[in-house]
């Protein structure tokens, strides 16, 4: 059964367009569940209230196309409309029954039908008919298993389809993932390690295609002749055979042959070798044989070996288009290190949520993004024109001119706002009663703080430390670390700058320091590591330390903190590393204010232990939702139940705020809440006054600021604490913006 199952599933993603995949689905069930019929509708992109018969098998084909049924009309409309599968013995008899003229179904009156669903829409309906014999039970867990596993298939082809045939503009929606709006042209990242990710490219220098190919394959078949003959001594001979059967195989015939004739025909040579090797591997995969199908790996296998050497013989990938919009998978922070920062104009993720450290790596580089898209079909992409909306997680492929107009003028909008705000740089953050509140940067993420200086920050209020760890091969050094960190406290000077510890683990992983665990993020994550690890601790607050003399303004701020002993472990070491580098320079040293990052639920309940440990507490609101709801805050799955303003988050958070004014520990924010002008809404109002965030929220921060009294946010935080869910207090908060006239700050121009 799974095998059936699978063999359809891999058919239809196969299929080069939706109208053939769905042929292939009503051939396959028929066969495999012997039906004497089935049909598949789906609802209609322009009027999902109405489903179209796509494809039939074993009806008159001729109907096709002018089948329309409403959501509730017929049995098949009354299975759309309660998303709920139905098993008939005797359709005719059912009171929904409509009799479709011409089409042949009345000779079969068993009837087995099952809504397609995806993200909760319904998108059709499969249904299989028989003249005799009842469905049984396993036929309908069967047919049921299969549109579950088909919906993401149908979504995937059409949206494919929508891209080829028409080249028509059409939206995606995932997620928001960092504000601001771009048009532009999309570049696929291409790792070149596994053949699922080479996008399609056309070429216009065929003749350079074709070398590299060739090239490729040659060096591979050398590598495979040497290795056999290197083996033939610890191995069998028929095991050495294999490597010259492969060498035999890139010789010549049809793996070369078909790719080659790709390349001629204007395909860029990995796509031609991805498509090749695929197509190869998978008639192998279908022969009954179990030895014959096992084949396709080692056909895949040898697709990747060619891969490799190929990646490294094209240099056309580096050729970035001036306004990039970088599109992949799963799009990662080092991923963007590739294009020149010029180019990069925009982000498309099929994977991850706003709290990806990605996005918020996009929102300080100022760079809209789009996550988590389902479906996105990220291979056909490259090349094609795009625009991205990163205020309400929207894309559009192949804009028209309508769309592109449209959008240039939310450009407009959006550029006016930026000046009107850059007036604001040089004023104090106070509300209209006169509460001062001090603004900081989130930093790390880039080496020039320009921007952040020009926007009047007034220190960093997280530096995170990780990056510079995740883009080397090896732990940086203490006098690589000593270098960057001695940077941020000069630049900064007279200002406090919050170096974080190393935070890696969870999303965050360093090549060269695998971690290998079910649930990372509940794993071995920033002080857990670094507290089983004190010589990589030791090495980073030295160089903290030490980049902090002559200039002072060092605060050390301490990540994932979910008890007292982690604490204690850390101050002792800190305290140990202070005395160390007296003796060394022999002079007293002051130690650096310290303090506790609160984003694990735990610390929420020792706040008052916490706080009589440390300097100042720092709320990390992306790990507190995260923790406190269960969301797990890369999985576009469940971004949706993702809000850190959420009733329980802001509770907690008022208990925090409690807690460390309770002890005279100044409390600040420097999750991705304390950028969002909402955000920074309810967290005035909770009697926060040091908030820090990526650069380009910074002067909307300070708008918002301006433009309200600490009373009346105070006010607005009790109701929303009565609010028993995220999209109200959004909403309510959205709606004060508004009535001030600064709609505009989330989302210009809507
Ligand atoms: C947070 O969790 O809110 C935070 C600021 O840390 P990071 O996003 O780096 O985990
Ligand atoms: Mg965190």
């Amino acid at each position: 059964m799974i095998h059936r199952l699978h063999r359809i599933v891999q058919e239809v993603n196969r299929a080069p367009d939706i109208d053939t995949a769905l042929v292939l689905i009503t051939e396959s069930l028929t066969r495999d569940l012997t039906a004497d019929a089935c049909t598949i509708f789906l609802a209609r992109k322009d009027d999902p209230e109405v489903m179209v018969l796509q494809a039939c098998s074993g009806l008159n084909p001729a109907i096709v196309g002018k089948v329309e049924l409403r959501m509730g009309q017929g049995v098949i409309g009354t299975i759309a409309a309660r998303a709920e599968a139905m098993n008939l013995t005797n359709a005719p008899a059912h009171k929904k029954f409509l009799l479709v003229p011409e089409s042949g179904e009345a000779d079969f009156p068993i009837l087995l039908g099952v809504p397609i669903i995806a993200h909760r829409d319904v998108l059709g309906v499969i249904s299989v008919q028989r003249a005799e014999n009842a469905f049984n039970e396993d036929e309908e867990a069967y047919l049921t298993t299969l549109a579950a596993q088909l919906a993401n298939s149908i979504e995937r082809a059409e949206s494919l389809g929508r891209l080829t045939t028409q080249q028509t503009s059409h939206m995606v929606k995932g997620v928001a993932g960092a504000p601001g709006m771009a048009i532009g042209v999309a570049m696929v990242l291409n790792r070149g390690v596994n053949l699922d990710s080479v996008p399609d490219k056309k070429t216009s220098d065929i003749d350079s295609e074709l070398d590299s190919f060739r090239k490729a394959v040659s060096k591979v078949c050398e590598e495979l002749m040497l290795q056999a003959e290197k083996m033939r001594d610890h191995l069998p001979e028929e095991e050495c055979a294999l490597f010259l059967a492969y060498a035999q195989m890139l010789s010549g015939g049809s793996l070369i042959d078909d790719t080659e004739k790709s390349i001629n025909a204007g395909n860029w040579a990995p796509s031609s070798w991805r498509e090749t090797v695929e197509q190869h591997a998978y008639v192998f995969s279908q022969m009954e044989d179990p030895y014959l199908a096992e084949r396709a790996n080692d056909i895949r296998d040898l697709g990747v070996r060619v891969l490799r050497k190929l990646m490294l013989e094209q240099s056309t990938f580096l050729d970035f288009p001036d306004q990039t919009i970088l599109v992949g998978d799963e799009v990662t922070a080092t991923d963007l290190a590739d294009v020149p920062p010029d180019c990069l104009s925009g982000i498309i993720s099929a994977h991850g949520s706003s709290s990806s450290h990605v996005a918020i790596l996009a929102h300080a580089l100022g760079i809209p993004a789009v996550m988590g898209v389902p479906n996105l079909p990220v291979k056909q992409l490259d090349g094609v024109k795009l625009v991205v909306d990163g205020y309400n997680g929207s894309a559009f492929i192949n804009p028209d001119k309508l769309v592109l107009d449209e959008y240039n003028q939310y450009l407009e909008e959006e550029n006016a706002i930026e000046q009107d705000l850059m007036g604001l740089k040089n004023e104090s953050a106070v509300t209209i009663d006169k509460h001062r509140v001090s603004l900081m940067v989130n930093s790390g993420l880039m080496s020039d703080h320009t921007p952040s200086l020009r926007s009047g920050a007034e220190g960093v209020g997280l530096y995170r430390t990780e990056i510079p760890f995740q883009v080397r091969d090896r732990f940086p050094s203490e006098e690589e670390q000593y270098q960057i960190y001695r940077n941020v406290l000069e630049t900064f000077k007279g200002m406090p700058v919050v170096l974080r510890t190393l935070d890696v683990g969870g999303d965050k992983p360093l090549s060269y320091f695998p971690i290998n665990e079910a649930n990372p993020f509940l794993g071995w994550r920033g002080v857990r590591i670094t507290l089983d690890h004190p010589e990589i601790f030791i090495t980073q607050v030295r160089a903290m330390i030490r980049a902090n003399l002559g200039i002072n303004n060092l605060e050390i701020l301490l990540p994932m903190i979910s008890g007292k002993a982690e604490l204690d472990d850390s101050l002792f070491l800190i305290n140990r590393v202070r005395d160390e580098i007296e003796e060394e320079c022999g002079e007293k040293i002051g130690l650096p204010k310290i303090g506790a990052m609160i984003e694990v639920p735990s610390a929420v309940y020792q706040i008052d232990d916490i706080c009589k440990l440390v300097d100042f507490v720092s709320i990390g609101t992306n790990d507190l939702t995260q923790y406190l709801l269960a969301v797990d805050r890369n999985n576009e799955n469940v971004a949706d139940l993702y809000s850190s303003l959420h009733p329980a988050v802001l509770k907690a958070m008022c208990q925090i705020v409690r807690g460390a004014l309770d002890n005279d520990t100044p409390v600040s924010v420097c999750g991705e809440l304390a950028g969002d002008p909402l955000g920074v809404m309810a967290l005035l109002g909770m009697g926060i006054d040091s908030l820090s965030m990526s650069v380009g929220s910074l002067l909307r921060a300070k708008k918002v600021i301006l433009s309200f009294s600490y009373s009346e946010l105070t006010e607005m935080l009790q109701q929303a604490l009565q609010m028993p869910d995220a999209s109200m207090i959004r909403e309510m908060y959205a709606g004060k913006l508004d009535e001030r006239g600064l709609g505009g700050l989330i989302r210009a121009g809507k």
